[in-house]
């Protein structure tokens, strides 16, 4: 297992950090930046300004998981994430860049039909 951490921004003066809550049963564990937001929404913040991922990977920028992204849109598309190596170097993309085409709680008010043909 690598060491996962990440650090979610609410304000300038605002951050906390998490981890991975690995689990012997695999597929229950949680990666750290759904932990983050989660530890943050409990906390009563929902607006977010930027997330940092960190990790021990050397030769890569860490990169959140597809579940993660989508977990991380549902806050919104134009906050900032911060993909990181142990150097201290790091690249700077938006959740947009990350889930172009994105499915988010808007689409959930967008016009519906009442009913879709089914003649296959
Ligand atoms: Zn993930």
């Amino acid at each position: 297992h690598h060491f996962w951490q990440v650090s979610v921004c609410f304000s300038i003066h605002t951050s906390l950090v998490s981890c991975n809550v690995e689990n012997a049963c695999y597929n229950l564990g949680i990666c750290a930046e759904r932990t983050a937001i989660s530890k943050a929404v409990s906390e009563g913040y929902r607006d977010f300004k930027a997330i940092a991922i960190a990790s021990d990977l050397c030769e890569q920028f860490i990169s959140p998981c597809g579940g993660c992204r989508q977990f991380m849109r549902e806050f919104g598309a134009t906050w900032d994430v911060y993909l990181s190596k142990p150097d201290g170097s790091y690249v700077e993309m938006t959740v947009e860049e990350l889930l172009p085409g994105s499915f988010g709680p808007d689409d959930l008010k967008m016009k519906q039909v009442h009913s879709i043909p089914n003649e296959y």
